[in-house]
């Protein structure tokens, strides 16, 4: 097919995420992906700032991985799960457990499966229905997950008479990561805000005798509005957990290996959790799986878990995020995120201050320009693609996780066009 006919039959039949058929807005056929670039059906050549969603870290088409993914094909695709077992699946779960600390380990299909997995492990261990969680926040797509994100930004307003009611406590303020401008008082990093750590406390101990678990986002609230806050929260949560015997569950699907400087989001508080949800870049952005962990003691209060995809435990998959994990392993992914932090610092400090924007902050590998109005998605995205990056805006942020195989050239090419983006604010 060419790009045309690819468009043609795009409009006719295929949903994007969050839009209509067809879907009004620009989408862009992609020929290959190879390293940290996608290649367009015309032939122009983008970085890809979003890592395709925080999952690409080594960058697309990786040897290793693809070798991985043949040697495994060759062996099996995928058998059941209920009743059989592989080594793609036992070797990734032993890894993922000698990462967290964490023991039990179930494999998902998805992040928002491996939510509502973590859930249903609560639920089970508490007899309990009720959950407990911050504003802002954003866990998936499933009802039991849409039922933890943000419930006013959330983007899943329409169903909220099909969910259940939890405990919202107040949204963390801003005030971890980098800032490029002395920025106002509440945006400063002189250690976490005492009026919030006690809001958070009043909300869990007002509940605490009817919650299953506590869930959040360690550190960086994601799709829910690119926020970073102090780890002495998550910290008090873990405290307030223990003190009131509820379980914390950790959703690291947007955090984890390594994308906010530590392995976990958890590290940077110095916490371990109950329960962590894990997705996004596990397989190095090569296809779809996540995993939910707990320790042996909620595993073995729960008992028989009441879950089990079709796909569940997939060689193919969890072949493949072995593979990415030994590169995780071997790449020095710290002094490169170390790197890209130090490179989007200095790239995005120019739009600090500029006219329309709200504030610019880094953490780990995630740059973030927040704006004081909503951006026209097009248009920015226009404007970064004329600069040879791939960005996808949402709301009032224009941000990137760009792959940690970036050279600090790719970087400013992305912090470049970022900036040149704000000029159209
Ligand atoms: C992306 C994300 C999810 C959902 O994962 P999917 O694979 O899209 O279902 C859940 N929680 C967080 C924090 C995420 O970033």
């Amino acid at each position: 097919m060419d790009a045309g006919e690819v468009l043609r039959l795009d409009r006719e039949h295929v949903w994007h995420p969050y839009t209509a058929v067809p879907s009004g807005v620009p989408v862009h056929v992609v020929r290959r992906a190879g390293g940290v670039r996608i290649t367009l059906g015309d032939g122009r050549e983008l970085i890809d700032g979003m890592a395709s969603w925080w999952a690409a870290i080594h960058g697309h088409n990786h040897p290793r991985l693809n070798q991985a993914a043949r040697d495994q094909i060759d062996d099996m695709a995928h058998v059941m799960f209920g009743g059989l077992t592989h080594e793609p699946a036992v070797r990734l779960a032993h890894r993922l457990a000698g990462m967290t600390g964490l023991d039990r380990v179930f494999l998902a299909d998805s992040g928002s499966v491996a939510v509502e997995v973590a859930i249903k492990m609560a639920v089970q261990y508490s007899g309990r229905s009720t959950l407990l969680t911050v504003r802002g926040g954003y866990h998936g797509d499933t009802f039991a997950a849409m039922s933890v994100c943000d419930p006013v930004n959330g983007m899943h307003h329409l169903f909220t008479g099909m969910l259940p009611r939890h405990v919202f406590a107040p949204m963390p303020p801003h005030d971890y990561g980098r800032r490029p401008v002395p920025a106002p008082v509440s945006m400063t990093q002189a250690g976490p805000d005492e009026a919030y750590l006690a809001e958070l406390t009043a909300a869990v101990e007002a509940h605490a005798d009817r919650l299953a678990a506590i869930i959040v986002e360690p550190v960086v609230q994601g799709a829910g509005g690119m926020r970073f806050s102090h780890p002495a929260y998550l910290r008090r949560l873990r405290d307030l957990a223990d003190e009131h015997g509820v379980l914390l569950i950790a959703d690291e699907i947007a955090t984890g290996f390594g994308r906010t400087g530590e392995m976990f989001g958890c590290d940077h508080a110095g916490i371990r959790p109950d329960i962590m949800c894990v997705g996004k870049a596990l397989t190095g952005g090569y296809m779809t799986l996540a995993a939910t962990l707990c320790t042996a003691r909620v595993a073995d209060r729960i008992g028989v878990l009441m879950h089990g995809p079709t796909y569940m435990g997939n060689p193919l998959a969890c072949a493949v995020a072995g593979a990415s994990l030994d590169l995780l392993a071997e790449r020095p992914w710290r002094e490169e995120v170390a790197r890209i932090e130090a490179a989007l610092f200095d790239g995005l400090a120019p739009a600090a201050g500029a006219p329309g924007v709200r504030d610019v902050r880094v953490l780990g590998a995630i740059g973030v320009i927040e704006t004081d109005q909503p951006v026209d998605v097009a248009k920015i995205q226009d404007i970064v693609m004329e600069h040879g990056v791939w960005l996808r805006p949402f709301g009032r942020l224009i941000y990137t996780m760009p792959p940690y195989a970036c050279t600090p050239e790719d970087v400013a090419r992305i912090t470049g066009a970022m900036v040149a983006a704000t000029a159209a604010l």
